[in-house]
């Protein structure tokens, strides 16, 4: 259920009916829109009666059910775009964002040539793996520790923020401690203990979609970081399984639109893993930002013919620099402009 302040509500009204949602076995969660403010009660749907009672306090307009099971996610419960924050860096809401970097951190030097070419050609994050998703155990499996220090002295370097995975529940503070953001990966969307643990963590979260998962379970994976009180997650359109051998995944990106009528957080596009091929990066970003995308993440590799990962699908520090160029023109388009950085 939501309630529907009145304009001009105080901050103890706002506390007064958080305290009566608490006290009928709720976790109240406040939404501070534009016009009004706006408390989500979640929880067990049984004692839905008993909140309609809120309706006598004198600054509750309205109470309404959240039909969806997204409750947090949905834009019945907020409207408006919601705009992750980084520094100075704004993700949605009519900002637009690029994120590049390696695929894995594999070396200082490497990190450090692919974060100088991120930030030369107007980037505003420094994407890496430190702990990497590998489909075989015998496939390099990141630097661990030893990568999120290699991801901190470039974030110093360059200034860039920096996006690394968070792969078990075990190291959340250790990555936390890094990240800026947080990446959940595609086969871990519905790891939900891991979930729970990023919403814990209190650092935005880029959840990745699940490669065989649909929209509404996106969402409801969303639910479980903002469940925790965790409101800035970025929805991440990353490609999905179909029949079609030529690329490595099939880009959904009808997903992208369909996602932002369903619910008010950001939405980017990563064309390289939804492709796997860099000759299809350029066209599939102009087709992802026609779309709607709210940003762009792509992997940028200094030289990818010796990367220990995903190098086919890596841009050099050259093509990712022409990429930039040729994409400013469709964000401009489509009616967004490039973050502040
Ligand atoms: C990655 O970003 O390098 C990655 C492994 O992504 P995904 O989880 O989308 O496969
Ligand atoms: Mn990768």
């Amino acid at each position: 259920m939501i309630v529907i302040l009145k304009n001009g509500c105080t901050a103890e009204d706002i506390d007064y009916i958080s305290i009566k949602i608490k006290e009928m076995g709720y976790t109240p969660h406040i939404i501070e829109g534009i016009e009004k403010a706006v408390i989500g009660a979640v929880g067990n749907e049984k004692n839905q009666e008993r909140l309609k009672s809120l309706i006598t306090v004198p600054c509750v307009e309205k109470i309404l059910p959240v039909l969806q099971p997204y409750k947090l996610a949905s834009r019945t419960t907020k409207n408006e775009d919601s705009i992750v924050k980084v520094e100075r860096i704004m993700i949605g809401g009519g900002n637009f964002v690029i994120i590049g970097g390696p695929c894995s951190v594999e070396s200082l030097n490497q990190t450090m040539a692919a974060a100088r070419a991120v930030k030369k050609s107007g980037g505003h994050l420094l994407r890496g793996g430190a702990y990497k998703p590998r489909t075989s155990p015998y496939s390099f499996q990141g630097l661990e520790e030893e990568g999120l220090k290699i991801l901190k002295t470039a974030k110093k370097a360059t200034d860039l923020p920096v996006v690394t995975e968070l792969l078990s529940d075990h190291n959340t503070d250790l990555v936390a401690s890094y990240a800026d953001i947080i990446q959940i990966g595609a086969r871990n969307m519905q790891n939900f203990a891991l979930l729970r643990a990023a919403g814990q963590s209190k650092v935005p979260v880029i959840l990745k979609r699940g490669m065989a998962s649909t929209l509404e379970e996106l969402l409801m994976s969303a639910e479980y970081i903002l469940s925790e009180g965790n409101y800035d997650v970025i929805l991440c359109e990353r490609g999905i399984r179909t029949f079609e051998k030529a690329y490595r995944n099939t880009l959904d990106l009808a997903a992208v639109p369909t996602l932002k009528k369903m619910s008010h957080l950001p939405v980017i596009v990563d064309p390289s893993h939804g492709t796997g091929r860099r000759d299809l990066i350029l066209p599939m970003s102009k087709a992802a930002i026609a779309a709607g995308a709210d940003g762009l993440i792509i992997e940028v590799h200094p030289e990818p013919e010796k990367a220990y990962s995903d190098g086919p699908q890596s841009l050099t520090p050259d093509e990712f620099s022409e990429f930039m160029e040729e994409i400013k023109p469709f964000i401009e388009a489509s009616g967004k402009k490039m973050s502040l950085r």
